[in-house]
């Protein structure tokens, strides 16, 4: 297992790296649980996700209470990652993101699905939270709390991913690198499949090709496109550790609905 001063600084590489992708931009944000305390989890302070150092980094529980040193205003939206680490023990990383390409789909009615081999992990099924439903027509979209949080992760449920009316999208992973990932491929697939629906009528990948995808997918995966973020960022690459333990399945993930 990694030591904590490591996990941070793969959580500042994290930042970078979804900020060079165009998956966050000076909004947004990524945390991790805490492998030594699985009740709570690492994000920064407020601060644009390029220019994060491992000293903005704070603990919370998973009420979205700050613990420890408080280098600054947390994320009003720190709820999302509370809510979800909460209902979802197996997540280790989220990913909170207004990336443009998803917006379009979350206000539309038209399904975001994959379309390309890379972007199966966002799953088939993804849904729409929409804040107005629970929280009425006079919020400002934002999550600012626990409640909210917990009606987010309840619209996930055991999924990859949700689509957030008028706001953005959360994706979730067993790690950072995965979390990681799925966020950069949702928003390549986002920005393709908007251009092949201009085009025509498009095939999407079936259920079972998603399915042998996320079965035959390797650590190796990951580590081919993390080692060449790192470069891309001038951030050091530290080879990952793949061993995520039992009972993780596509089926565990779809069974929360
Ligand atoms: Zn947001």
């Amino acid at each position: 297992m990694m030591d904590q001063h490591d996990l941070l600084e793969e959580l500042v590489t994290a930042n970078r790296i979804l900020a060079n992708e165009g998956v966050l931009d000076s909004f947004g944000h990524v945390s991790v649980r805490n492998p030594e305390n699985p009740n709570s989890f690492f994000l920064s302070r407020a601060r644009a996700p390029a220019i994060i150092e491992a000293s903005d980094i704070m603990e919370f529980t998973l009420d979205g209470t700050s613990i420890g040193a408080e280098p600054g205003k947390p994320y009003s939206e720190r709820f999302i990652h509370a809510g979800i680490y909460e209902a979802r023990p197996e997540v280790n990383a989220v990913v909170h993101n207004h990336s443009p390409s998803v917006i379009p789909f979350s206000v539309t009615g038209k399904k975001l699905r994959p379309i390309m081999h890379m972007c199966a992990p966002i799953g088939d099924d993804i849904p729409t939270w929409d804040i107005s439903h629970k929280f009425g027509e006079s919020t400002n979209l934002l999550v600012t709390n626990i409640d909210m949080g917990r009606d987010l992760a309840a619209c996930l449920g055991g999924r990859t991913m949700t689509l957030m009316r008028g706001h953005g999208s959360t994706v979730v992973g067993r790690s950072l690198r995965e979390a990681v990932f799925t966020a950069v491929y949702m928003e390549l697939n986002a920005g393709m499949q908007m251009k092949a629906m201009a085009l025509g009528e498009v095939t999407y990948l079936s259920p079972g090709e998603i399915a042998a995808i996320e079965r035959g997918r390797a650590g190796f995966t990951f580590e081919r496109g993390w080692e060449n973020w790192c470069h891309e960022v001038d951030r050091p690459y530290v080879p990952g550790n793949w061993d995520f333990g039992e009972g993780y399945s596509r089926a565990d993930r779809q069974a929360g609905g």
